[in-house]
């Protein structure tokens, strides 16, 4: 007769704050302990990490853009004095 249990497979995810398959999460190491994650979660955040990336370069460029052609316009303006 077999009484053994099953260890349930799952780990609490503190970033979601749920159970997740055992296969599915990583157990991260941090300053206050041990955490288990998902790499669901985690891909996620390094996703729109490279997103939020991608955009700021954009902004700025488009903010250098703005400012070159401020400063063109500020040029004209003088010159035009
Ligand atoms: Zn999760």
């Amino acid at each position: 007769m077999s009484t053994e249990k099953k260890e349930p497979a799952t780990r609490y995810c503190y970033h979601c704050r749920t159970h997740h398959p055992v296969e599915e999460m990583k157990l991260l190491v941090t300053k206050t302990g041990s955490r288990w994650r998902c790499i669901k979660s985690i891909e996620a955040v390094k996703r729109s990490k490279e997103e939020r990336d991608q955009y700021g370069k954009q902004v700025s460029a488009a903010n250098q853009a703005e400012a070159s052609g401020r400063a063109r316009m500020l040029n004209k303006i003088q010159q035009g004095r």
